[in-house]
């Protein structure tokens, strides 16, 4: 179910049912932010601007959190796809599945939230508890009044220690003091328990920004073979302002695992080279869109 309509796509036929019309005429950036996670624009900032770039597919997938949905009004002509970016854990990596089309107000979500808030504070609590150590006091308030009562994630802590001098800017934090070296703090569920909240939520489940992880390509592969093997749906094999071999290759790599084909930009805030709101290339031929299953 999408929300809003305007000349909705929704409403529009496909092409002889090959998409391909569809496909080229349709602009479309199914991974975006806001101020509910991490993002600078506000929910009806981004709608509006993702409006004035032309979106007229777009889907707002904050990490963890649907709050951007409450009372969101979309443009005439934008239609909006109810989406997430969860956190999940597999093997040794942290790895992003977005949701998309997921029914918000419905028993799976609701799980999956309180389930990802639990998991947020307490990591948030290991964060703390780690630069306590390391001689900084009340490193939770500090990073709570940089999250605008967005739940608490790295950047806040990182906000935080450049706001009181202990770091030159978030780079810096983040080696020093928030990256993988000083212990294990995530708590995220597995790979599985992410992709069945998204399906029984009505939604699918697709792989994130596949080339983000520094994986080699036999690990990448097996990574889209479990996450397939797993029920999820789709890879995004257009993430950003990549090159065009990754996007070829990436297509490959859903074709080869059966799954379907995402697009977005993982915009957070303007002045992003990489990742600018509906800047996202179209599917290379032969790519099964996601957005054509719903
Ligand atoms: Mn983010
Ligand atoms: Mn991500
Ligand atoms: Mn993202």
């Amino acid at each position: 179910m999408w929300i809003g309509a305007g000349t909705s796509v929704a409403a529009n036929p496909r092409d002889a049912g090959t998409g391909t019309l569809t496909r080229s005429l349709m602009s479309i950036d199914l991974h975006t932010h806001t101020t509910a996670s991490d993002g600078r624009l506000t929910p009806q900032e981004l709608v509006g601007a993702a409006h004035a770039a032309g979106v007229q597919l777009l889907s707002i997938t904050d990490h963890d959190v649907v709050d951007a949905y409450a009372g969101l009004i979309p443009p005439h002509g934008l239609s909006l796809v109810p989406g997430i970016e969860f956190s999940t854990w597999h093997g040794r990596h942290g790895i992003h599945v977005v949701g998309l089309n997921v029914t918000l107000d419905s028993d799976a979500m609701h799980t999956a939230l309180a389930a990802q808030r639990d998991a947020r504070n307490e990591r948030a609590a290991r964060i703390a508890a780690r630069l306590h150590k390391q001689g900084f006091a009340d490193a939770l308030a500090g990073a709570a009044r940089h999250a605008g009562g967005a739940l608490l994630g790295r950047p806040h802590f990182a906000a935080w220690l450049v706001a009181i001098g202990a770091c030159r800017d978030a780079e810096q934090a983040f080696r020093k003091y928030l990256g993988r070296g000083g212990g294990p703090i995530d708590t995220w569920p597995a790979l599985a328990i992410v992709i069945g909240w998204i399906r029984a939520a009505g939604g699918d489940a697709v792989l994130a920004h596949p080339a983000k992880y520094g994986l080699t390509r036999q690990r990448l592969d097996r990574l889209a073979g479990a996450f397939a093997a797993a029920g999820g749906q789709a890879l995004e094999v257009v993430s950003g302002m990549q090159a065009p071999d990754l996007t070829r290759d990436l297509a490959a790599l859903a074709a080869r695992h059966g799954l379907a084909a995402s697009a977005g930009s993982d915009f957070h805030q303007p002045g992003q080279p990489w990742a600018q709101l509906g800047r996202v290339a179209a599917l290379p031929a032969g790519c099964a869109p996601v957005w054509e299953r719903w």
